[in-house]
């Protein structure tokens, strides 16, 4: 076996290791969250294989593992990704974007050629919220001061971010010397499932992100007239899951309408009864909006909202409509994306740009650095399930194109 051949091969297997215990809590699924055993343990074998690969490790001060090659001072690139996880997951998301950044370490040296910068492979603790209730904590904690209120934020078992951070080994009261100076990061780049199923749908091992999308909640609470399901006729209803049902289809005919980048759901229904011989008096829904621009989300968030508001006067049911969260879509750095375009074409993949419809830790350090990310197919769209699959193959090209990807980064800054 030659050794590139073996990068995929070896990164995908490595993946497979990561998801049996001690690296997951449960012996029956996968279940990795932030600062528990299983994410110690995982840390403790990718640190072994960052070392082996010539990367100088260390845990920095948020929980994040961090393998260093290169220059002391030098503005480092980093090749990162997750290696927590949510309940009964797949053992790809996350963690294959961490070793195709080993396998890449590990060329690099064996090349023995120094880079113009120094590279960084980054496996972040806290990407999916999963423990606690906020999320991203390991690229929030590295980019900006976390707020101190989320170190008393209590897991299920009422176990703080603090507690936790201290029985994994760390100080919180250093929490914030994870935050890196101006200067130290270079750029990021995340290797990632797609988690969708557009490049196997055009048949492409690999694509290319121009952006990640942004996104808005709407709460949408709807009040009619609670009634006798067989003592109202039908014209004196003021039925609010009759208005809620219609607010749904009206937010899938709004964004089908829109370009392809645009997607609207609700999967959020909640009424205070369940009854058949009840006309319900109150109903709610969570519409979330996302788009590559924010302008193409917020005009279809707006279309949504004009829509809900004029069924809802029709049906004589009064309406609510809050925002409950918008972040902004955040673009690749358009240079990046060019570089990562020729690498991926480089390798004999056709390169196909696309968006990101799931967040990244990519777009949290987009705050301080240029980001890029390179989207590797994964078989059926399936992901956040045990069923998701990567292939060797395919991770295989990825190293390959990441590998094209530093050495053109590395022409540039000769
Ligand atoms: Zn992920």
């Amino acid at each position: 076996m030659d050794e590139r051949e073996g990068m995929g091969r070896r990164a995908i297997a490595r993946c497979d290791v990561l998801g049996a215990p001690p690296y997951s809590l449960a012996v029956d699924r996968l279940d990795r969250p932030f600062l528990t055993s299983a994410h110690a343990a995982a840390g403790a074998i990718i640190g072994g294989w960052m070392t082996e690969a010539g990367l100088t490790t260390r845990i920095d001060p948020i929980g994040n593992l961090i393998g260093r090659l290169g220059p002391k001072d030098a503005p480092a690139l980093i090749i990162g990704s997750h290696i927590d996880s949510v309940r009964d997951a797949g053992r790809y998301d996350g963690p294959l974007g961490v070793m195709i950044g080993v396998e890449c370490a590990q060329a690099l040296h064996r090349r023995g050629r120094p880079l113009p910068f120094a590279l960084e492979v980054v496996a972040f603790g806290d990407e999916e919220g999963s423990r606690f209730p906020v999320s991203m904590m390991g690229s929030r904690g590295m980019t900006a001061p976390l707020p101190l209120e989320q170190l008393e934020l209590t897991d299920a078992e009422g176990i703080s971010v603090a507690e936790a951070l201290t029985a994994f080994g760390l100080d919180p009261v250093r929490v914030n010397d994870a935050v890196r100076g101006p200067g130290e990061v270079l750029a990021y780049v995340e290797p990632h499932i797609e988690q969708g199923p557009a490049l196997e749908a055009a048949g492409l091992a690999l694509g290319v992100v121009t952006a990640i999308v942004g996104q808005a909640r709407l709460r949408v609470r709807f009040k009619g007239v609670a009634g006798h399901a067989g003592a109202t006729p039908m014209p004196l209803r003021h039925d609010a899951l009759a208005a809620a049902a219609e607010a749904v289809l009206a937010v899938e005919r709004v964004c089908a309408a829109g370009p392809v980048d645009l997607v609207g759901t609700v999967g959020r229904l909640l009424t205070p009864i369940a009854a058949y011989n009840v006309i319900l008096g109150e109903a709610e829904i969570g519409v979330d909006v996302r788009a590559a621009a924010d302008s193409t989300r917020d005009a279809a968030a707006a279309a949504i909202r004009r829509e809900i508001e004029a069924l809802a006067e029709r049906r004589g049911v009064a309406v609510e409509i809050e925002v409950a969260q918008a972040l902004p879509a955040c673009p690749c750095d358009a240079h990046l994306v060019d570089l990562m375009e020729a690498a991926v074409a480089s390798v004999g993949v056709s390169p196909l740009r696309l968006v990101s419809g799931a967040g990244h830790d990519a777009m949290v350090l987009a705050r301080i650095a240029p980001v890029a990310m390179l989207f590797i197919r994964c078989a059926g769209g399936i992901s956040h399930n045990p069923a998701e699959h990567a292939s060797a193959a395919d991770a295989d090209l990825a190293c390959r194109a990441m590998l094209a990807f530093i050495d053109r980064l590395a022409e540039e800054h000769a």
